[in-house]
């Protein structure tokens, strides 16, 4: 996603107390909370599915992951306007922008209970494929900070990308617990993301479930 730069929503996200800056910040915070369960969604975009699955787990912590400051800044003002609409605050949700190339040097071995990474960008170039979020380099970062058997939810509107994650996943010795090649034709529960409502009138979502 191509975001301009704002220096002013950059300010805001600085600002907002649940944007996370680093390792440091983050792992405090998870100190204070350690019976809970804590779930990550890399490239959340502007955070929908983050938020709503986050309000229907009160007592576990949700943190969404997004390289792109000028998209992360858009997430926070979506909460923003979100939280002030509905009068709430939603303390059991953080942001972090960094690139999940790095996971394992923010968050311990172990630590998380399951990642989930929706429309990811296919990278269709052959020579961009090691940017994918499915291929081996980032799959091992996952197994570092899974738990025994922690999974990865995976959602796509992308064949081509699907098609390559069954593969990469399939030669990383994963094990597939549920695949889906028209999610919406089922009838399992489902959390709509901005690009799923995009793309979903064009074609089928495509959802694999795999365990380490
Ligand atoms: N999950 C959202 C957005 C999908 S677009 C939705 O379904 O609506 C994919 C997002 O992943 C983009 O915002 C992009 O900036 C982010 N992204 C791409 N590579 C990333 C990486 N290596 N680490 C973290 N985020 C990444």
């Amino acid at each position: 996603m191509r975001t301009r730069f704002n220096p002013k929503a950059i300010e805001q996200m600085n600002a907002f107390d649940r944007y996370i800056k680093d390792k440091e910040a983050i792992q405090s915070i998870l100190d204070k909370n350690k019976e809970k369960k804590i779930f990550l969604e890399i490239g959340m975009g502007k955070g929908d599915f983050i938020t709503s699955l986050s309000q229907l787990d009160k007592d576990n912590i949700y943190i969404g992951v997004e390289v792109s400051p000028p998209v992360l800044a858009l997430a926070v003002k979506k909460l923003q306007r979100y939280e002030e609409e509905n009068n709430i605050r939603i303390d059991n949700l953080y942001f972090m922008s960094f690139d999940a190339i790095e996971l394992s040097s923010i968050f311990n071995e172990g630590q998380i209970e399951k990642i989930y990474l929706n429309f990811s960008d296919p990278w269709p170039k052959k020579k961009h494929a090691k940017r994918r979020l499915t291929n081996e380099k980032f799959l091992e970062q996952y197994k570092k900070v899974l738990k025994e058997h922690g999974q990865i939810e995976f959602k796509t509107d992308n064949r081509e990308l699907f098609e390559y994650s069954l593969v990469s996943m399939q030669n990383f010795g994963l094990k597939f617990i549920e695949v889906y090649l028209d999610l919406h034709k089922t009838d399992i529960f489902n959390i709509q993301t901005e690009y799923e409502k995009k793309f979903s009138p064009f074609g089928p979502i495509y959802k694999i479930v795999v365990e380490y």
